[in-house]
Order: structure tokens, then C-alpha cells, then sequence
């Protein structure tokens, strides 16, 4: 069911979809299935927008003690690594998850070393698998907010994981691309390990951007094997180090898996990767997305790409 009030569309002779808000119309590109109850679709421009009412009573901060180490309100008990279902779901239906790194309040992903950024991977791909085979489960996305500038509340290492029950639009469009690492990203090249690349992309919006590959084609993390995925655990611990240490301070940054939708479709080329990117600029100084690029979708990046390759690459 689309969510469209028809008073939208008072007075545009233009539709001709029927009044369903979606299809048949030259006017209004269809997107998606309206997904739940709580999402919208623009008419015009077909952006998703899922409205969360609830979100506005999240805690900025926890009262008291940090709810993410042993003891605290969601880990009662020691643990490795460990997720559970998020208290502040941004959607219904049980889709929003918390992947705790560490126990190590004060460790950063790159601490972990190898061997714990492993039993992050293998939970990561395990939660992707369980969520993935949900009928009601169309695309999982593992991400990470890491630092308050992009809006993380606690400071404990943690990721997060939604499971959407339809194929959101950026990954599709990536994937119909027939996305894959470039066979030389020559002077943007960042850092390899086995087969796995880190580069900085040609034409990011952020003007801090890398993004992690295997050169074969992997189309999510439970197709990885136990050496790609120790290969992606040392890149990641890598390049995460390279990363804080290029302004000599934690890095904000925001971090997400590209991986194949779980709709059952045909995603002949879906290839994993992972992007990182942060707003900063230089150390303490956000590039905002401002009005131009807000209007014209259209955006503009202080930091040439090339240059920060150089500078990671010399941070070894
Ligand atoms: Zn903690």
C-alpha cells in the first residue's frame, strides 16, 4: 500500500498511474514497493523516507555507565563479540540490530588486530545469513556510525545492522552498474592484502573515501572464504589505522557493507565491497553538504582524491 496522501496531487493533471502513487506514469518514476507502514515516497523525486516518530525519544547519551560494556544493560555478561536487537529500532519488525565489537570500551575497531576484527566478520556475515533468509527480508546492510560528528550516541566500539524488507535504491543501482574495484587504481590506490584492494574512489562525494574490494568477484560475506575473510580482516585493521592516524586523532567516519540483496532476485553481478567515508575535511573541520548540493544533487569535494591516496599510503 503506498502512504501518498492523494491531496498530493491536487490539481496535477499529469497522473496517470491510477491514483496507487506508483507505476504507469511518465510523471512519477516508480521506485519501490512502498515497504511498511512508516514509509513514504516522495511523488516527485522518489526518495524513501521512513518516518520515525519513536527515534525522538532515543537518549543522546546513556544516564549512567555505558550499557555496551560487560555488566552494563545490554551485555549482562562477559562476551567477544555479541549483537542483539536494537532498543531504538529505526523500523518495525525486529530489523534493527547493535554488533558489539569488543568488551574493550576504549578499543577502536583497528585494536583489535586481526584476529578480533575476524570474530567481527564472521558475525557480520552470520547475522547477515540468519536476517537474509527472513521471507520479510529483502537486502541486510552492516554499517557502522563511528564518532558523534556522524551521530553515534555511544562511544563503546559498536556497529549496527538493518534488515530491509525491500532492495533500497543505492545498492540496487550499484549493483545493476555491474560494480567492481577498478583493475589499477593506480595513483588512488590505498593499501592491498592478498587478494583484497583498498583504494580511493574516483569521484566520492565525502572528501575523506576509501573503498575496500576483493579483486574476485564476492557477492556478500557469507560467500567469503576463512582466508579472504582473514585477508579483509587485516585490510580493514589497516586501513581504519591508517585512517585515525592521518589526523592524528579518531577519525568520524561512517562505514557499510555492500552486499548482495536477499530477495531472491538475479544479482548476477553483485560484487562485495565496503565503503568508508568521513566529513572532515581537515582535522575537526566537517565539509556540510550545503544548499547546491542539496538542490542539484550535484556535489563538491575540497580534498582531490589522489592527494589523500598519497598521504594513507604514507602512513604505514
Ligand atoms: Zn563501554
Amino acid at each position: 500500500m503506498s502512504t501518498i496522501p492523494d491531496s498530493l496531487f491536487a490539481g496535477n493533471g499529469n497522473r496517470s498511474d491510477g491514483g496507487t502513487g506508483r507505476g504507469g506514469s511518465t510523471t512519477h518514476p516508480p521506485v519501490v514497493d512502498p515497504p511498511t507502514a512508516d514509509c513514504r515516497i516522495d511523488p516527485f523525486l522518489g526518495t524513501v523516507v521512513h518516518v520515525v516518530g519513536t527515534r525522538q525519544a532515543r537518549p543522546n547519551l546513556p544516564v549512567s555507565g555505558c550499557p555496551f560494556c560487560p555488566g552494563g544493560l545490554e551485555s549482562p555478561g562477559p562476551y567477544d563479540v555479541r549483537s542483539f536487537k536494537n532498543r531504538w529500532p529505526a523500523m518495525p519488525g525486529e530489523r534493527c540490530e547493535v554488533v558489539l565489537y569488543t568488551s574493550d570500551h576504549d578499543a577502536t575497531f583497528w585494536s583489535l588486530g586481526v584476529n578480533g576484527a575476524r570474530k567481527v566478520i564472521d558475525l557480520w556475515a552470520s547475522r547477515t545469513e540468519e536476517l537474509g533468509t527472513r521471507d520479510d527480508v529483502d537486502f541486510v546492510l552492516v554499517f557502522e556510525n563511528r564518532g558523534p560528528e556522524v551521530g553515534a550516541t555511544i562511544a563503546h566500539p559498536h556497529g549496527q545492522i538493518y534488515a530491509y524488507d525491500h532492495v533500497p535504491e543505492r545498492p540496487a543501482r550499484l549493483f545493476r552498474a555491474s560494480w567492481r574495484p577498478e583493475v589499477d587504481p593506480g595513483e588512488r590506490m590505498v593499501a592491498t592484502v592478498g587478494d583484497w584492494v583498498a583504494a580511493v574512489p574516483y569521484a566520492s562525494t565525502f572528501p575523506i573515501a576509501v573503498t575496500l574490494a576483493p579483486r574476485s568477484p564476492v557477492p556478500d560475506l557469507v560467500s567469503l572464504d576463512a582466508a579472504g575473510r582473514n585477508e579483509l580482516a587485516a585490510l580493514l585493521v589497516d586501513v581504519l589505522g591508517r585512517l585515525d592516524r592521518l589526523y592524528d586523532q579518531p577519525l568520524p567516519y561512517m562505514m557499510w557493507l555492500n552486499q548482495r540483496p536477499t530477495d531472491n532476485g538475479d544479482w548476477p553481478d553483485a560484487w562485495f565491497h565496503i565503503e568508508i567515508v568521513s566529513p572532515w575535511r581537515r582535522a575537526g573541520t566537517a565539509r556540510f553538504i550545503a544548499a547546491a548540493e542539496v538542490a542539484c544533487g550535484e556535489y563538491f569535494n575540497p580534498v582531490i582524491p589522489e592527494v589523500l591516496a598519497e598521504q594513507l599510503r604514507a602512513l604505514t
